[in-house]
């Protein structure tokens, strides 16, 4: 029986195919790294001074630098500064360096300018193997490391946008794409708060379908839906942009209107009411039109202290304008 050959029994070298860039101004030690280092399968790339190793680390991209000290023009000290400084840069990343240099008084500048590790020539092919192996092990998890991160960033952006979808949609009424009630109430409530503590008027409609049941029975209730639709569309197209509005229940709408006195919002709540009432569109080809009663109410009022009692008061009014026969406008204390 025969031994089997060291060859034979060593483990295949994991970080074989690798990029390694050796840059040393002495050919013999450059071919004499090249050549020990060839045997671990490294995808091998060489520079003969400074500057040429800094062009290769663009063009060749290595996962490991080794970097001879003294060497003319610029030297491994600086080209190591260079790799370091631009950490950050998509171009470079972080690729470690280790520097090689006869002098053993270097040792602790070159670490301190960022190199990863340090060999002292003349070189030991056992010992820079293992070093090269160790360095390109930090490489791998520093690009594992830097591929987490990302993914982190793309996974909280995600939420992050995810997150204002959903609060959006808590917000929203689907149909007619107004707010809805809960977040109105929110709104409200600071809308009301600003107009008390700075003494500036601030307006309340409550709005409701005329006889929509009748829509509903007469077309459809898809129809009905259509007619919701575009009576939202026309009170945004009223309203001004700071104008709060929202669908209240099933066919009642609510507006707010920030700084408008009683005056404003008559008119406003009047060009609303005409303008429903001019509003024809079509279902299934044909024609449909509805009109809407309106009350308002607007604060100051006297014994109102609160946004629920300003909004009462605009439901009041609108319980008589129905009395009265619909279609109208009535103010609170009409
Ligand atoms: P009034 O003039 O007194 O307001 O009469 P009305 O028929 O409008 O009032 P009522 O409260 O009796 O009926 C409201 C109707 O609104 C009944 C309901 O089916 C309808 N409705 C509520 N929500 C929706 C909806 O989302 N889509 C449709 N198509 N109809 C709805
Ligand atoms: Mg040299
Ligand atoms: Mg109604
Ligand atoms: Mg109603």
């Amino acid at each position: 029986m025969t031994e089997p050959t060291p060859s034979a029994t060593r483990r295949p070298n994991p970080f074989a195919g690798r990029r390694v860039l050796v840059a040393d101004d002495d050919r013999a030690v450059l071919s004499l790294i090249v050549q020990g280092l060839a045997a671990g399968g490294y995808d091998l790339a060489e520079a003969h001074d400074g500057a040429s190793a800094l062009v290769r680390i663009r063009d060749f991209k290595p996962d490991l630098i080794l970097l001879d000290v003294e060497m003319p023009g610029l030297s491994g000290v600086e080209v190591c500064r260079i790799v370091k400084a631009n950490h950050a840069d998509s171009a470079f990343g972080f690729v470690p360096v280790l520097l090689m240099t006869a002098r053993s008084t270097g040792k602790v500048e070159g670490l301190e300018l960022g190199a990863d590790d340090y060999l002292t020539k003349p070189i030991d092919m056992l010992e820079l193997s293992a070093r090269v192996k160790s360095m390109l092990r930090l490489k791998a998890l520093q690009d594992e490391l830097a591929q987490k991160c990302r993914d982190l960033d793309r996974m909280n952006r995600d939420l992050e946008r995810k997150g204002l979808e959903l609060e959006q949609l808590a917000r929203v009424d689907p149909l007619t794409s107004l707010y809805n009630r809960r977040f109105f109430e929110e709104r409200f409530y600071v809308e009301f708060a600003r107009s008390q503590r700075y003494r500036v008027p601030l307006a309340c409609m409550m709005l409701d379908i005329d006889h929509f049941k009748l829509v509903n029975d007469t077309y459809s209730h898809p129809a009905g839906d259509k007619a919701l639709k575009e009576l939202a569309l026309a009170m945004r197209r009223t309203l001004r942009d700071v104008d709060l509005l929202a669908r209240y229940g099933g066919e009642e709408f609510v507006a707010v209107l920030p700084e408008t006195s009683p005056a404003d919002a008559h008119l406003v709540a009047e060009r609303l009411r005409a303008g429903v009432e001019g509003l024809s569109f079509l279902y299934d080809e044909k024609p449909l039109k509805i009109t809407v009663s309106i009350g308002v109410s607007t604060y100051p009022l006297p014994g109102i202290s609160d946004p629920e009692g300003l909004l009462r008061a605009a439901d009041d009014a609108l319980y008589k304008a129905k009395e009265l026969g619909r279609n109208q406008v009535r103010f609170h204390e009409e």
